[in-house]
């Protein structure tokens, strides 16, 4: 009997996330996407087959038993020979920094962008995480079945929010009614829009020199100007620089149509890069995990816990960076416990028969008693330590107000355990006795304040504070000392010790970093 060798699995990985302002249409793009690769048998589905059986009674028992809904988490599928982990991000209301945690876990990211609206808010800061680690970005421009902005009005939108350069690979022929297709700029092929078609509306790619027969004489005329225009101004793609986060590859179509999602499937595959060398500690020293090293290593990017309050389950999401993974190993923490990974949580790409096995680039969920936390690195020997899951600077801060002053000690607890599993921040300012809550969406704060009152039966009033924003200090003990002494009203420590500085306004901390150059005032702090 032959097994592959690992380093030929871990690089059939494509690992990923879809990054986008609500409502403009990942939801619908992850089901066509799912629906083009032939996979609409999500995660939580694939488990019916008779050869996960096994996985599938797991599965289920820890949903039924903990409640803890997990199916979404990670949809795989296989295309082209890859295997592709499109890790879910939850979207609306619910942002909260496990979105921003899950871009630590992807290699590359699909940002969706509405064609009528362009680079939206939540869009920035998303593309602004993807930075901290120069994930890279290929765009999806949807809708273009409603009417749409210019798509030259789109990349400058792109280029001047985001610092991007735009490669755009097609170009569309015009908008709305009038939507005619795009034009694939590489193969010069015009692919035409067949509303009616059914299933999908990509209709066969034609020739260049046959596209005018298809369109309107003031469309074609439109696109044929549009293209000149591109193929003379437009810089041209860049597998490097797109792989460094400096250029973004630029597709469109309308998600809600079916039209243009085989193409994104098919530039996916041809560029999204696979897990990459990861940055760890090991034994004090610096050092690089490669993928397709021997020891299995990876880290918790996303801890779910039961909203029953007579369960303190939770189940770990463990993107693995390296080595071959197996159900029933035994794996140990950076902080040195051990625990036996008996019944992992594995995600499957359709008919894949190692269910057993995992590997860099793969997810598996661990159910847990609180073990493991956000940030935590696991490895067999123990001895990595990955360069960390950053926090982000909360958006929102709210100070604890006890009802009964008695309950303070409980209440520390109870915001700390919180803390610790990454439901919200905690800050104990320098002056005074209050706790100081952070959280960079409002359902954080919601889901924390029901937990206090659920689990630790406290209660407790979440009231404004008057503070904007949180910015870890870094520079030289003497500085930060110096600086903390000018500011102790606006000083904090957070639960590791380290010195935050509570800012009535985003002004203040511009301001602050003007005044003390010597200071940095970070906006995401790595948890090790
Ligand atoms: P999300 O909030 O980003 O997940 O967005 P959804 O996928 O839920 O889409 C938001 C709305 O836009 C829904 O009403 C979709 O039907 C609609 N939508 C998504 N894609 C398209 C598209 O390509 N064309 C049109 N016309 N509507 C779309």
């Amino acid at each position: 009997m032959t097994t592959t060798p690992p380093s030929a699995e871990w690089a059939t990985r494509r690992t990923y996330a879809i990054i986008s302002h609500p409502d403009a249409g990942k939801t619908t793009l992850t089901e066509n996407l799912l629906f083009a690769a032939g996979s609409i048998r999500l995660a939580g589905q694939v488990r019916a087959r008779g050869e996960n059986r096994r996985t599938r009674s797991d599965w289920m028992k820890i949903e039924q038993d903990r409640g803890i809904s997990v199916s979404a988490s990670v949809m795989t599928y296989e295309h082209r020979g890859l295997t592709f982990n499109l890790l879910d991000t939850p979207g609306h209301e619910d942002f909260s920094e496990d979105t921003y945690r899950t871009l630590t876990a992807a290699d590359s990211a699909i940002m969706v962008l509405d064609a009528a609206r362009g680079v939206e808010p939540r869009t920035l800061k998303l593309v602004e995480v993807c930075r901290l680690r120069d994930i890279p970005i290929l765009t999806f421009i949807n809708k273009l079945d409603r009417e749409a902005l210019a798509p030259e009005e789109l990349l400058d939108d792109i280029q001047d929010k985001l610092a991007l350069d735009t490669a755009p690979m097609q170009w569309p022929a015009a908008s709305g009614q009038r939507f005619g297709g795009v034009m694939d700029l590489k193969r010069d092929a015009f692919i035409p829009f067949r509303p009616d078609a059914g299933e999908l509306s990509s209709g066969r790619p034609v020739p260049a020199s046959e596209m005018a027969g298809l369109l309107s004489d003031d469309v074609h005329g439109e696109l044929v100007e549009g293209i000149d225009m591109a193929r003379e101004l437009c810089p041209a793609y860049n597998q490097q620089s797109y792989e460094e986060g400096h250029m973004t590859p630029v597709y469109f179509g309308s998600a809600l149509r079916r039209f243009g999602v085989v193409e994104l499937l098919d530039a996916l595959a041809e560029v999204a890069p696979g897990p990459q060398v990861e940055k760890a500690v090991v034994r004090k020293a610096e050092a690089e995990i490669a993928p397709g090293d021997k020891q299995v290593s990876g880290f918790v990017f996303k801890v779910q816990a039961n909203m029953d309050p007579n369960h303190r389950d939770r189940v770990a999401f463990v993107r693995l960076a390296s080595g071959r993974f197996k159900r029933g190993m035994k794996l140990k923490t950076d902080k040195g416990k051990s625990l036996t990974v008996s019944s992992p949580i594995m995600f499957f790409a359709q008919d894949r028969e190692i269910a057993d096995e995992a590997f860099a680039g793969d997810v598996i969920g661990i159910p847990n008693h609180g073990l493991l936390r956000v940030g935590d690195s696991l490895s067999e020997a123990g001895d990595i330590l990955f360069a960390g899951i950053p926090n982000f600077a909360p958006e929102i801060l709210r100070r604890a107000r006890l009802a009964d002053p008695l309950k303070a000690k409980h209440l520390k607890k109870a915001l700390e355990s919180l803390a610790e599993e990454g439901v919200t921040q905690l800050f104990r300012p320098v002056i005074g006795g209050d706790f100081i809550v952070g959280a960079v969406g409002q359902l954080q704060i919601e889901v924390m304040a029901e937990r206090v009152a659920a689990e630790y039966g406290i209660d407790v009033t979440f009231e404004a504070a008057p503070y904007e924003t949180a910015r870890w200090i870094s520079g030289s003990d003497a500085d930060i000392e110096k600086f903390a002494d000018r500011h102790k009203s606006a000083i904090a420590e957070d639960i590791d010790g380290d010195p935050v500085f509570l800012a009535k306004s985003a002004w203040e901390v511009s301001y602050s970093e003007e005044k003390w150059p010597d200071l940095k005032f970070l906006r995401a702090k790595e948890r090790n």
